[in-house]
C-alpha cells in the first residue's frame, strides 16, 4: 500500500505554545494543582496524557479553589470570565492562540467604532463563545447562508464580517458571497481569519485527496480543523475517515484501497501518525511518500502571563522557549531507523513565516 503524508500535518504554532504552557507549569509548579479552563486545544489523547499528570481540565471557574492557577485554552475566552477569574484571585495564565486573539481586538475595535459585526463560525464552539463575549450585543453569528434572512441589521452600511478561525476556507467563502450579496458595503477584516495553519491543511488535503483512495484524518470529533479536513476530501471525491488514534481502524475501510492519504488536524500529536503508518505497514506492507505541499515557518512565543510568573518563581523566561519541532525531517528519521521505504517529494506551493 502506498501511505502518502501531507505536510503540512499535525500541530500548529498555536498548539505547539498551549501545549508548552502546561508543560512549562507542571515543571514550574510542582506538586501544585493546576487547572485548565475546557480542552487545552481539541484533542482527547493530548487531554487524556495531562489528566495522567495530574491536571484537572474544567468547564466553570467556580471549580477552582481561589488562588489557585488556572490556565485558559488555546481557543480563547470571553472578557466576562477572564473577570471571574480575577474576582477569584485567580493566577490565570493565557494560552490563547494569538490568531485568536487577532480576531477578538478586530471585534473590540469594530464594536467600538459602532459596527455590527457578523461572525461567520459555529456558534457552540468555544472560540466562537469567546469571541462573541468581547461585544456581545454587536456581534451576530452566521453559521450558514441561511441565517442571513434572520439577522437584526441597524444600518447596513456599517456592518463587518469577521470569521473563525478555522473554518473550512471554501465554506467561508461561500457564506461571505452570500453576505455581500445581501449586504453590498460589507467590510471585510484587514486579513483572512481563517489562520494559516488549518488554510494550508486544508491546501495540502485539497492537492493530494484526489491521487488517493481513502483519507484518514487523526483528530477528535471535536477539532473543527479535523473535521474540515475530512469534509474537504469527501468533496474533492474521496472517502474520508476521522480517528482518534490507529484503534480505530477497521479492514472493511481498506478492501480495494492502494493508496492512503495521512494528515492530522493541528491539535493531534505527531506520534499518532507515526504508530498509525507501523499499523498500516505491519498490516498492508508498503511504502511512504511525504509530499511537502506548503512550508510553515511560524513559531510563537510563551504569553506574558506565564512569563510573569516564571520571574515570580525565580525562573528567567529566557531560559524558557518554545520549540518548534520539524515534523517532516522527524518522520524521515523515524523511517530510516525503522527501514520502512520512504522518499519526499516537494511540490510546495508557498510558505507561512
Ligand atoms: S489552528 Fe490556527 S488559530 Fe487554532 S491554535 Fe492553531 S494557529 Fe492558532
Amino acid at each position: 500500500m502506498k501511505l502518502i503524508l501531507a505536510n503540512p500535518r499535525g500541530f500548529c504554532a498555536g498548539v505547539y505554545m498551549a501545549i508548552d504552557v502546561v508543560d512549562q507549569l507542571l515543571e514550574l509548579c510542582p506538586g501544585e494543582a493546576i487547572y485548565v479552563y475546557h480542552e487545552i486545544v481539541h484533542n482527547l489523547h493530548v487531554v487524556e496524557r495531562f489528566r495522567g499528570r495530574g491536571v484537572q481540565f474544567i468547564e466553570d471557574l467556580a471549580a477552582v479553589p481561589e488562588g489557585a492557577i488556572v490556565v485558559f485554552s488555546a481557543h480563547g475566552v470571553s472578557p466576562a470570565l477572564r473577570s471571574q477569574a480575577l474576582a477569584r484571585r485567580l493566577t490565570a495564565i493565557d494560552a490563547t492562540c494569538p490568531l485568536v486573539t487577532k480576531v477578538h481586538n478586530e471585534a473590540i475595535r469594530y464594536a467600538k467604532a459602532g459596527y455590527q459585526i457578523l461572525l461567520v463560525g459555529h456558534l457552540n464552539h468555544q472560540e466562537v463563545i469567546g469571541t462573541r463575549g468581547e461585544a456581545p450585543d454587536a456581534i451576530q453569528v452566521v453559521e450558514k447562508p441561511q441565517d442571513i434572512p434572520h439577522l437584526k441589521i441597524i444600518d447596513p452600511n456599517k456592518l463587518v464580517y469577521l470569521t473563525q478561525t478555522t473554518l473550512s476556507t471554501d465554506d467561508a467563502e461561500v457564506i461571505i458571497a452570500a453576505l455581500r450579496a445581501a449586504f453590498p458595503n460589507l467590510r471585510e477584516p484587514p486579513s483572512s481569519d481563517i489562520c494559516y495553519a488549518t488554510t494550508n491543511r486544508q491546501r495540502a488535503v485539497r492537492a493530494i485527496a484526489p491521487d488517493v483512495d481513502l483519507v484518514l484524518v487523526v483528530g477528535s470529533a471535536n477539532s473543527s480543523n479535523s473535521v474540515r479536513l475530512t469534509e474537504l476530501s469527501r468533496k474533492v471525491g474521496t472517502q474520508a475517515k476521522l480517528i482518534d488514534d490507529k484503534s480505530e481502524l477497521k479492514a472493511e475501510w481498506f478492501q480495494g484501497v492502494q493508496s492512503v492519504l495521512i494528515t492530522a488536524g493541528a491539535s493531534a500529536p505527531e506520534d499518532l501518525v507515526h504508530d498509525l503508518i507501523v499499523e498500516l505497514i505491519d498490516r498492508y506492507g508498503g511504502e511512504v511518500e511525504q509530499r511537502d505541499i506548503y512550508r510553515e515557518e511560524v513559531e510563537f512565543g510563551l504569553p506574558g502571563t506565564l512569563k510573569e510568573l516564571m520571574r515570580q518563581r525565580g525562573t528567567d523566561p529566557a531560559d524558557r522557549r518554545v520549540i518548534r519541532k520539524d515534523s517532516a525531517a522527524q518522520l524521515h528519521q523515524w523511517l530510516e531507523e525503522r527501514r520502512i521505504p520512504n522518499r519526499t517529494v516537494d511540490l510546495t506551493i508557498g510558505a507561512t513565516a
